[in-house]
């Protein structure tokens, strides 16, 4: 199996250039996650026709309004279509108080379960959420209010049966069920076959990790040592250093250093602030650093995989064209 990402919004602050607030809509084992949901992610959701019947939990990493504005829409018009099934939604201290009082004064009304866990001082080696075939863990971030990312990671993966072996000995297929499941099985001609002599170590497990918003942070590293695929903020280039660490945000090359040191496999820079129309002077900045970097602009998908016989690599492709570029006239308000 494989993760699937499509970025819903890269802008940080406000929208710009057609990029929107942040928002990812993860996609594993056909299991939906959306990750922040800042304003209009629901229109996204529909612009790149992602699946919003599994989705299953919001992550939200901070209570900044480009990371939760679209939250109550997005609830809102669930509950309109009928969704009934409950929802998981975790997130910072607060983020309950903020949607029952919008819920209860915009007269809303939720069709299905919302169940909402707050994250207050969390535990980084502990899961906050768990499916039979994925952890999710909190991340140490270092903002302005309190934040957390958050690493995606597939629990251990079965051991990989060598069926060809199995045939060449001439084990009947009747017994392959047993040997998957690591018992040794007794033929009717009395042989007996062990089953670690079919079974192959597991492709190792695939992680995303989501760190956003965040400065520079070294205490992230040991959390997302060898990850897959990192999605670190970019909110500015290194000439405005000192902005960035005004802001707690960080730059191009800081991501590109932290995706270096944790030795991940593939970079992905977000978060872009809205005085910057173009964003290769992004990719330059930290491919210098960390070559395997991609921008991670609205409606591109990238697929965390691991084909047999291939290299890993994060592919991008773009769903659709962005929306026409529009020119913010306050710049100042670049990044929250
Ligand atoms: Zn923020």
């Amino acid at each position: 199996m494989h993760f699937r990402v499509t970025i819903l919004g890269s802008s940080s602050a406000i929208p710009a250039f057609g990029r929107n607030p942040s928002g990812q809509f993860l996609l594993h084992h056909d299991r939906g996650y959306l990750i922040d949901c800042g304003e209009a992610t629901q229109m996204r959701i529909q612009q790149y026709r992602q699946p919003l019947r599994r989705l299953d939990a919001i992550f939200i990493t901070h209570l900044h309004g480009d990371h939760v504005l679209g939250l109550i829409g997005l609830l809102s018009s669930m509950s309109v279509n009928n969704r009934l099934e409950p929802l998981t939604l975790i997130g910072p201290v607060g983020i309950k108080e903020f949607i029952d009082l919008n819920i209860r004064l915009t007269h809303s009304f939720l069709r299905y379960e919302l169940h909402i866990t707050e994250l207050s001082n969390p535990d980084f080696t502990q899961a906050v959420f768990e499916t039979e075939h994925l952890s999710v863990f909190p991340l140490p971030l270092q903002h302005r209010i309190p934040t957390v990312g958050f690493l995606f990671r597939e629990k251990p993966r079965r051991k990989k049966f060598i069926a060809s072996k199995a045939f060449a000995d001439e084990v009947p297929p009747s017994h392959f069920h047993l040997l998957k499941q690591g018992m040794d099985a007794v033929l009717a001609d009395g042989r007996k076959v062990l089953a670690e002599d079919y079974l192959a170590p597991p492709d190792p497990s695939l992680s995303y990790a989501y760190c956003s918003d965040t400065a520079y942070t070294e205490s992230l590293i040991p959390f997302i040592q060898g990850t897959n695929v990192l999605y670190h903020d970019a909110t500015f280039l290194a000439a405005l250093s000192d902005r960035a660490e005004e802001t707690a945000h960080s730059t191009a090359a800081q991501a590109a250093q932290i995706a270096e040191l944790a030795g991940v496999e593939t970079l992905l820079l977000g978060h872009f602030s809205a005085r910057y129309r173009d964003l290769d002077d992004h990719l330059f900045e930290a491919r210098a650093i960390f070559p395997e970097t991609y921008l991670a602009l609205d409606g591109y998908t990238f697929f965390i995989s691991r084909p047999p016989g291939q290299p890993h690599a994060a592919s991008q492709n773009e769903v659709t064209d962005p929306a026409e570029p529009e020119i913010p006239e306050n710049t100042d308000q670049d990044s929250i």
